[in-house]
């Protein structure tokens, strides 16, 4: 889920159309970044897991003039409103004409949105719509430090990894964190100004979540009955985790196990699954009406 992300390999079919790294604004975070793009961008036909460095598309990325390549940065007063997505002044052609043009020179078309805490609302809404319905062969990478800024309808959206390096919080109030915790929290919450009271609750809710998907070989009617209730968004997000760590190998490294339903599926399922998660919380954040239950049996019939 970290940085290991950027060490696997490459496959433009498993590539999303949006993400979200988590990340200090530093050169290291930029530098794997931007590696990244080039890759998805690179018309390289050789060995995909890198970029080339040859092809018209690296050449011009490295000299910053890739067309099929936009960069959003935070304006003078260090905000990102939607004129600058618009590309209402002269500095950017704006994402929607990058986006719906067919790539001049290379493999996809990539915006990237740095410090993504700071778009206003109004962009946050402008750049939602466009989130919904992505444009063909086009990618939005984002890069923020403070991931829990952003709208929840937009984080439903997004792929996200966290690259930042040791600043997951492993205590909180002295009380050790589960790592896997710990980074769910640092996604949607501010821990800083978390009450005791609130971490306790939510500490409650992640066991007993993972215990509910370790029970899962035994009884489906478990997570079907109990994780239908408010809290249906924060159990999504475990499950996610779980198959994204299973996807990188995470579980391996550290002396966690996956919990059984993730090891069932090879690599492509464990994709499609969680696909179908992301869907899920975004009719959610959305509000759309739904049977959550019933909603619930689909994704997890995907199991079997
Ligand atoms: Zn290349």
């Amino acid at each position: 889920m970290k940085a290991d992300f950027f060490k696997k390999d490459f496959n433009l079919h498993n590539i999303s159309h949006a993400y979200l790294f988590e990340c200090k604004d530093s050169n290291e975070s930029h530098k794997l970044t931007d590696n990244f793009i080039k890759k998805i961008l690179c018309t390289s036909n050789k060995e995909k897991s890198i970029f080339c460095d040859e092809c018209k598309s690296c050449k011009s990325f490295n000299g910053n003039s890739n067309p099929d390549f936009l960069e959003i940065l935070p304006d003078d007063k260090d905000k990102i409103g939607i004129g600058s997505l618009r590309g209402d002044t002269d500095k950017n052609r704006g994402i929607i004409n990058v986006l719906n043009e067919t790539s001049l020179i290379s493999n996809a078309k990539v915006i990237k949105i740095n410090c993504a805490e700071k778009l206003n609302e109004e962009a946050q809404n402008y750049l939602l719509k466009i989130l919904e319905e992505p444009p063909k062969n086009s990618h939005i990478i984002m890069l923020s430090s403070r991931p829990f800024k952003l709208k929840k309808t937009i984080l439903s959206r997004l792929i996200r990894i966290n690259i930042q390096h040791k600043e997951l919080k492993n205590k909180f109030n002295g009380i050790k964190i589960d790592p896997l915790f710990s980074e769910i929290l640092y996604k949607e919450y501010d821990l800083d100004s978390m009450s005791e009271k609130e971490f306790n609750f939510l500490s409650d809710l992640f066991i007993n979540t993972i215990e509910s998907l370790d029970n899962y070989n035994f009884s489906k009617e478990t997570i079907l009955d109990t994780w239908n209730d408010d809290y249906l968004n924060f159990r999504l997000n475990v499950l996610k985790l779980n198959v994204f760590q299973t996807i990188l190998g995470e579980f391996n490294k550290a002396n966690n196990k996956n919990s059984v339903i993730t090891s069932l599926l090879g690599e492509e399922r464990l994709f499609l699954f969680l696909e179908e998660i992301i869907s899920f919380q975004a009719l959610l954040a959305n509000k759309v009406p739904i049977n959550k239950k019933l909603q619930l049996d689909v994704i997890f019939d995907f199991i079997k």
